[in-house]
């Protein structure tokens, strides 16, 4: 049986100003799933995840997240329900040591974690706790923003290409830490354009071409379709 649907986003049409970038896109989340977004540059991908989040408030259709609908609703009311964005541009803040940047974000939801468990889940964060975000390496900035988040207690997680500008080394750490979520019960979606990487983590794929989700695949149909769905990305 089907875990329940957490995520269910409808018809979703986004504009920024008068220009209108998503038109009709439909898909959901089931519970403790990871889901991908992929498509090339400029596909919205990133647009999807801030009207999700209430970035991007010119937006139509529906999203409605255990049930309740999100569309109309303010960023601060969306991350009350227990949605954590993670931007492309990680957003930490530079100034701010380690410690700092951890314990800025307010606790929103029960069983977010705690100071002493974050450090324990990010050994290499503790090493640098007392270390200003701007001195951190592009993976423990990468490790920072994801950590922020999950103090805040959500439970969905909504992460904008985490493996940009990695070595292929620490892809494979934030590849390893997204499993390690996903196995406590995560429900995540992932943009990336990264295909083996995606490949490795997610059950399911959503195929963003133009603002419109072109097809959706599961982690077997990817693997049996790689060509075809590398040709989607133009690569
Ligand atoms: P990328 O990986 O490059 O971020 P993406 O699939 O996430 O690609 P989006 O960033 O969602 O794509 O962009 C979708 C479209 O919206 C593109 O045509 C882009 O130029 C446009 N766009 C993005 N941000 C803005 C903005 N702030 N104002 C106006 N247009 C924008």
């Amino acid at each position: 049986t089907l875990a329940r649907t957490v995520l269910s986003v409808e018809n979703l049409s986004a504009w920024y100003a008068e220009s209108k970038v998503l038109h009709g896109i439909s898909f959901d989340v089931r519970e403790g799933e990871l889901l991908t977004l992929i498509g090339r540059n400029g596909a919205g991908k990133t647009t999807t995840l801030r009207s999700i989040m209430g970035i991007v408030k010119k937006r139509t259709g529906s999203i409605t997240f255990n049930g309740d609908q999100l569309i109309g609703r303010r960023i601060y009311e969306i991350a009350r329900k227990g949605i954590g964005y993670c931007p492309e541009e990680r957003a930490i803040f530079s100034s701010l040591s380690v410690k700092e940047n951890l314990t800025l974000p307010p606790v929103l939801q029960s069983g977010g974690m705690g100071d002493e468990e974050l450090l324990e889940a990010f050994p290499n964060l503790r090493s640098r706790a007392s270390s200003q975000g701007t001195k951190l390496s592009g993976g423990e900035q990468q490790m920072l923003a994801i950590a922020r988040i999950l103090r805040t207690g959500s439970r969905f997680l909504l992460l904008d290409e985490p493996s940009e500008g990695l070595a292929p080394v620490v892809v494979k750490e934030i590849g390893e830490l997204i499993l390690r979520l996903k196995a406590r019960g995560f429900t995540i979606i992932l943009v990336e354009q990264n295909l083996r990487f995606a490949k490795r983590v997610a059950d399911r794929h959503v195929v963003v071409e133009n603002g419109k989700v072109v097809d959706i695949l599961s982690a077997a149909q990817l693997d049996s379709d790689m060509e075809r769905v590398q040709s989607y990305l133009g690569v």
